[in-house]
């Protein structure tokens, strides 16, 4: 297929656009790089442009011929969104809008939509299934929700076929350890402890040790960025117009702050100190996905299910590029 990844420059996108490459499909990644790098994917493929920009992505959609679009154009921090509300509702829903018109307006319905755990808020049970109330605790996770109920929508009245993919934690980077995690500033905790075990910061704060959890940290299921794109790549031969497929993307195992620390503390040999700090705003105590459904609708397994795996391939990158893609 000929397929536009918007966002491809990311931390995400720049696998998936390696894997697309791998399988044979034609790519094209559309990014602004306000986040992305363009050392992150090859120069003769990005097209530089934002996503509020529908009449340069409709010229594209026609012009490259496009069959497919991935959609991995989007701000992901929590806390961001919180202090940020209309940057995240700006780009992440009005963005998303003018990409499903542009779509619209060249005639191509097939869409792979990077969705997220943080639609399901704070659930009654876990792991978390599909069928799972949504209902977001912050910013973020209402302006994923909010594109999950348009494509819905999108797909019964306009014939759109859709994939939305609620990742958990993305983490890892490619095994050759040459693309990987660089946000500025990084909120996200295994860079962070990766940084500390580079002497980049003092310590990592662990953020609650109070919650209802076994050892009193917040679990989270951490998924290996590699693993993602596998499944978006396998989507995109099961899309059908006028439907949608809505999966969790997890490991259907659960880590805390602790494990993950433990963890990066045995793949570094280095001690990571680490201070309590208090809650951070807006985090569930657990979230972790029953992914029972994405391995038999994509035939899809984790390579990665053990999270010392993923930490040794984000350690590599880490240690490669102990300044991400330097620009
Ligand atoms: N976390 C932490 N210290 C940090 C960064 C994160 O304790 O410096 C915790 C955070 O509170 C959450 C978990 O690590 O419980 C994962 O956070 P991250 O920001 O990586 O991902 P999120 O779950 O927010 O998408």
């Amino acid at each position: 297929m000929n397929v536009l990844v918007v966002g491809g420059a990311g931390y995400i996108g720049s696998h998936a656009v390696r894997r697309l490459l791998l399988n044979g499909h034609i790519v094209w990644v559309y990014d602004n790089c306000s986040l992305g790098h363009a050392a992150a994917v090859p120069e003769n493929l990005l097209l530089q442009g934002d996503l509020r920009d529908q009449e340069k992505l409709t010229g594209i959609l026609r012009e490259k011929q496009i069959d497919a679009v991935m959609h991995f154009a989007a701000f992901a921090s929590v806390p961001e969104s919180i202090a940020e509300p209309a940057k995240y509702y700006d780009n992440n829903v009005v963005g998303t809008l003018r990409l499903l018109e542009a779509m619209r307006a060249a005639e191509v319905w097939r869409i792979v939509f990077s969705s997220t755990c943080a639609t399901y808020g704070i659930p009654e049970k876990s792991p978390i299934s599909e069928e799972t109330p949504q209902r977001p605790i912050n910013p973020y996770g209402f302006t994923k929700l909010t594109m999950e109920q348009a494509l819905e929508a999108y797909a019964q009245a306009y014939g759109f076929g859709y994939a939305a993919f609620r990742y958990f934690n993305a983490a890892g980077a490619s095994p050759k350890g040459d693309l990987g995690e660089d946000h500025n500033p990084e909120t996200h905790l295994i860079p962070i402890l990766l940084q500390v075990a580079l002497g980049q910061r003092p310590h990592i704060a662990i953020y609650g040790d109070d919650y209802p959890t076994p050892d009193g940290t917040c679990i989270r299921d951490y998924i290996h960025v590699d693993d993602l794109s596998d499944a978006h790549i396998r989507a995109l031969d099961l899309l059908e117009p006028g439907q949608g497929i809505r999966l969790n993307l997890g490991t259907g195992h659960g880590c805390s702050v602790q494990e993950v620390l433990a963890a990066c503390r045995q793949v570094t040999g280095h001690p990571i100190p680490a201070v309590q700090a208090e809650r951070r705003a807006g985090d569930p105590p657990e979230l972790v996905a029953d992914n029972r459904r994405a391995l038999q609708l994509l035939g899809w397994e984790p390579a990665y299910p053990q999270i010392e795996a993923t930490v040794e391939t984000a350690w590599r990158w880490h240690q490669s590029h102990p300044a991400g893609y330097g620009d």
